[in-house]
């Protein structure tokens, strides 16, 4: 199999698709652009090309994409560099809140007509940004309500960025209870895989992380990228020189199970994706983190609890269990409480760092593996 995850080519039917059908460009936007290329761009339109920084320190710095507020730009160019650099990418759809306001789902359509949901969570002492790297997901995941309708395209670098800066703006305004504040956290963890989307992801975190004009600002020691295990891209994150915390979704120690829960396994077995994850932490010197969804009677036995005690032991990682939440035509359900514990206590006796995940936004459709982006 070819390992250019990125260039285009039809898929036969039932086949895992890494590549988006081609629809529509997203518009162009700064997100898109290091500050060298938007300088170049706004250059090349005859303006001068520190306006480029202006609009940029507005974007990240102020989160305004509203021209009429940069009043350090001349008016007679507002309107031209709002064009090109601050096109509008995607409308609200829909709010959807529980905890009180602090858990806030937001549904976006994309320039055509393409949806992905975001998710703002709001913790007493951080908030946690829940991004979509793709409309819909080609990795087909059996427990996961995203896979479910497949793959409609990826997102551009700035459709990533913008729901960053849309729930930053959020926060700036004091539309969360709790009063203003900061997004601390991204994870990518909303709709699609986003190594199969590696580029635009890539160049997101770095926007996420360079600093006013050229980016938001953030510590990358705050990002997450989570993924089903795409080993030769888990080898390239590794070279960016970027210290974001891996997720690698795991969901069973042995590979006949993993076949069925994550269906790329039958590409990349579970020691290669595990050794891949290895790598990762020694060059990044990040703890990388495991997700298992813990699904009743198909995972949570005692025995794979020790074989995945067994493949972790002695690693900088740390397990991420997951309730399994309810998905629209799954027989499958969380496991026991009873079952849970005991997972828990194999990994621990095993000598394995384990926490059990909330379930925050489950009755907004709104947690792991829920986004559908129905409308
Ligand atoms: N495609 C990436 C990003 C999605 S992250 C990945 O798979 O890692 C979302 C996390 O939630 C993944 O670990 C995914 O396996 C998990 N998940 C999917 N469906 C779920 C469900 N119904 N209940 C609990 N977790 C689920």
């Amino acid at each position: 199999m070819t390992e250019d995850l990125e260039n285009p080519r039809r898929p036969r039917p039932g086949e895992l698709t890494f590549t988006s059908p081609r629809r529509g460009k997203p518009p162009g936007h700064l997100a898109d652009l290091d500050a060298a290329g938007r300088r170049e761009l706004v250059g090349a339109a005859g303006l001068p090309a520190f306006r480029a920084d202006q609009v940029s320190r507005h974007y990240f710095g102020r989160l305004s994409d509203d021209a009429s507020a940069w009043t350090d730009v001349p008016a007679a160019q507002r309107e031209e560099l709002a064009r090109l650099l601050t096109p509008p990418l995607m409308d609200p759809v829909r709010e959807l809140t529980a905890d009180r306001g602090t858990t806030r789902k937001t549904l976006w359509r994309l320039h055509d007509g393409a949806l992905v949901e975001s998710v703002l969570m709001r913790y007493p002492d951080r908030v946690t940004m829940c991004v979509s790297s793709q409309a819909g997901c080609g990795m087909n995941c059996p427990f996961c309500a995203t896979g479910q309708a497949g793959l409609t395209r990826n997102l551009s670098t700035a459709e990533i960025v913008e729901q960053v800066v849309a729930g930053a703006r959020q926060l700036q305004h004091g539309d969360v209870p709790g009063g203003p504040g900061r997004v601390n956290n991204v994870v990518f963890m909303g709709m699609g895989e986003p190594l199969a989307n590696y580029k635009a992801v890539v160049a997101a975190v770095r926007r996420l992380v360079e600093k006013s004009p050229a980016g938001l600002g953030m510590s990358a020691r705050g990002i997450t990228v989570s993924t089903v295990g795409l080993v030769p891209r888990i080898k390239d994150l590794a070279g960016e020189g970027l210290p974001v915390t891996l997720a690698v979704s795991l969901h069973a120690p042995d590979d006949e199970l993993r076949d069925t829960l994550v269906p790329v396994n039958t590409r990349w077995k579970v020691a290669e994706v595990l050794a891949a994850a290895w790598e990762y932490a020694a060059a990044t010197k990040r703890r990388v983190s495991i997700e298992y969804a813990l699904i009743k009677d198909v995972n949570d036995q005692s025995w794979r609890a020790d074989l995945l005690a067994k493949r972790l032991r002695g690693k900088l990682v740390h397990v991420n269990l997951i309730p399994l939440n309810p998905t629209p035509g799954s027989q499958w359900t969380a496991s026991r409480p009873e079952d849970e514990r005991e997972f828990v206590r194999r990994l621990e006796a095993g000598g394995v760092a384990v926490t059990v995940r909330d379930t925050r936004g489950r009755e907004i459709d709104g947690a792991c593996g829920q986004l559908a982006a129905a409308p």
